[in-house]
């Protein structure tokens, strides 16, 4: 029915609903209840704004840009802020690496690590921000801190959908999709049903419908952030890669198009069995795992599928707590930023490790790194 899913959770299907989704629903004879007095506007209910918003101790674009620059300036030797790409509003895509020798693309395994392709998920920017900010803050203390930094390349694209954030910061909440305009009277694509590894592969998984939350747009990759992703994964050897979302508690891997199991299945099961219980250890919290389109429902042109079907590798979503709606669905409070990310940790050390572990050296060194053909850019903002 092309309708926005949010959770599959004790019985009970939870959506976002446009006013002829509920028609629909009738007409289908679905019984539904309408939820929207549980979530009074904002301006009331939330803490004052801060920094012109309402995003409190959560990043907003320029915050973000700011704390990125700033571990740059302060630990230049083993961070570096790359501008990947523009947002359609023109606002920069950073990507944060995080290495010794960080100048230089050395013969390392390169892991990436993504966050808010929906702009509501709001603590899908801090936990992969916070993972580089703590791989940097511990390298000096922390030996195994060092040694990843030391033996890997970390790649953190925090904030995939900066226009998106800014409007759920300033003007709605509860957007997901980029700010694309439809040209009828409707606005955004998901940006993650806009990846060009099965696009469209059916009507399930994803939306030709411009008003719909699921809206792949008019062509795979036809919108500049995602277009700034794969452009920057090509011309990377990335080993594995995890995507953070919310909510729902859950980590998920291919195949999301489809209810069948890639072949290797058992490899992406093993790694998504270990990260939940590197996760559960933390704060008892489960998160359930399986292939994508068994665990949760159909996606197609997710940004799982597209690296797992290019590149083979190890690719995970993972959706972050909390596990429902009446747990608070998308507005995590702020106080939960530093458990959710302590609890996430450990996996996040974990996905490291094993891809040096397994990487066999690939020859000699590649000199210079410059994923971005705006190599020097990012020194010069200020
Ligand atoms: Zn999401």
């Amino acid at each position: 029915m092309g309708l926005d899913l949010l959770a599959d959770w004790d019985g009970k299907i939870f959506i976002v609903a446009r006013p002829e989704d509920l028609v629909a629903l009738g007409q289908a004879k679905i019984f539904f209840t309408v939820e929207t007095a549980k979530f009074p506007p904002f301006a009331q209910s939330m803490a004052p704004p801060a920094g012109g918003g309402i995003n409190g101790a959560y990043h907003s674009y320029r915050e973000l840009e700011a704390d990125m620059l700033a571990l740059q300036q302060k630990y230049p030797g083993l961070a570096k802020v790359f501008d990947i790409g523009d947002s359609l509003e023109k606002r920069n895509i950073y990507a944060l690496k995080i290495s010794a020798n960080v100048a230089f693309d050395e013969d390392e395994p390169e892991v990436l690590f993504l966050g808010c392709h929906h702009a509501r998920e709001w603590i899908s920017v801090e936990v992969p921000f916070l993972f580089g900010k703590y791989l940097l803050e511990n390298y000096a203390t922390d030996p195994e801190a060092k040694r990843l930094v030391d033996r890997s390349e970390v790649w953190i694209v925090p904030l995939v959908n900066p226009d998106g954030l800014e409007y759920t910061i300033h003007v709605y909440r509860y957007w997901r999709k980029n700010r694309r305009d439809n040209k009828d009277g409707t606005y955004g694509v998901d940006l993650n049903r806009n990846y060009g590894y099965k696009w469209g592969y059916s009507n399930n998984g994803s939306s030709p419908d411009p008003a719909s939350e699921i809206y792949r747009g008019l062509q795979a990759f036809s919108e500049p952030e995602t277009k700034a992703i794969r452009d920057f994964f090509l011309k990377k050897y990335f080993q594995g890669m995890i995507t953070y979302h919310s909510f729902s508690q859950s980590i998920m891997y291919p195949w999301g198009y489809t209810v069948q199991a890639p072949d290797k299945d058992p490899l992406l099961r093993d790694i998504a069995a270990r990260i939940a219980a590197l996760i559960q250890e933390v704060n008892g919290r489960s998160y359930n795992f399986g292939p994508a389109g068994q665990t949760l429902y159909l996606t197609n042109g997710d940004t799982v599928d597209w690296a797992f079907g290019t590149s083979a590798i190890p690719s995970y979503t993972i959706e972050l707590p909390p596990i429902d709606e009446m747990g608070g669905g998308f507005f995590n409070s702020e106080a939960d930023i530093q458990s959710i990310f302590q609890e996430n940790l450990p996996a996040m050390l974990y996905f490291v490790d094993r891809f040096i572990r397994d990487y066999r050296p690939q020859g000699a060194d590649l000199g210079p790194d410059r994923p971005d053909k705006k190599f020097d850019k990012s020194s010069q903002i200020r």
